[in-house]
């Protein structure tokens, strides 16, 4: 049997998927796993290898995606992003609720595969609200925020193209947002629950 469909959250950064996606891991414990990106950025404070990315080298990571162990990976903001093979795999093998966190190329790169799952874009009130929050993540250097800021405007506007996305929430208000996030998952989490009494 096809165990549960994954879902992609995208969105330009600073809008909330992180913050989103923690609540809904701990909410339902059991039920979504994280898939575990490779990265080239350096970790933030509080960040862990392997829970968060898995932090490696620029030489380390193009190696195995030439060996041909990623599903997409994309340049963002100066550093490589990817989806290897195996950590969808690590999720999916325990019939949890795969979760991706992937930039818009990665969007694309995911619609040409099949992994069929919900896509779901979470975004941000206005440039002017984002750039407030990234600025008070207090993460990124006067550098990296503006190249952020410049892939969210391509995002954004990316994002307009009717279809791409299964649902689009306008992270506003928090709770507002959480609850619009959990109300789209609710039947794929009936799911998984149901399959675990049967
Ligand atoms: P992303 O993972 O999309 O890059 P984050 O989840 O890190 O974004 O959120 C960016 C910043 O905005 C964080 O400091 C977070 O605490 C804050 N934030 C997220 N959602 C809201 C919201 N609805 N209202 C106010 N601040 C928020
Ligand atoms: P951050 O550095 O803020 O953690 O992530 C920057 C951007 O990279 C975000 O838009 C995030 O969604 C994206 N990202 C994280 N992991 C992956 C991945 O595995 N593949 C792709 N394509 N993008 C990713």
């Amino acid at each position: 049997m096809a165990g549960p469909r994954p879902v992609v959250l995208t969105g330009p950064s600073g809008a909330g998927k992180s913050t989103l996606l923690k609540r809904l891991l701990q909410e339902f414990d059991g039920v979504f796993g994280f898939s575990v990106s490779h990265t080239t950025r350096k970790p933030r404070p509080g960040e862990q290898d392997g829970k968060d990315y898995h932090y490696v080298s620029r030489e380390v990571m193009q190696a195995s995606i030439n060996q041909g162990e990623f599903i997409e990976s994309a340049e963002f903001s100066g550093n490589m992003y990817g989806t290897s093979k195996a950590a969808v795999q690590e999720v999916q093998s325990q019939n949890l609720i795969c979760v991706l966190d992937v930039d818009m190329q990665g969007v694309k790169s995911i619609k040409r595969t099949e992994l069929n799952p919900i896509y779901i874009s979470i975004q941000p009130p206005s440039m002017e609200v984002l750039e407030q929050r990234l600025r008070e993540r207090k993460t990124e250097s006067v550098e990296s925020l503006q190249k952020r800021l410049q892939a969210a405007r391509v995002d954004m506007e990316i994002s307009k193209e009717p279809g791409l996305f299964d649902v689009v929430i306008i992270n506003d208000h928090l709770e507002d947002a959480y609850e619009k996030l959990r109300g789209a998952l609710l039947l794929e989490i009936q799911k998984v629950k149901d399959a675990e009494r049967a």
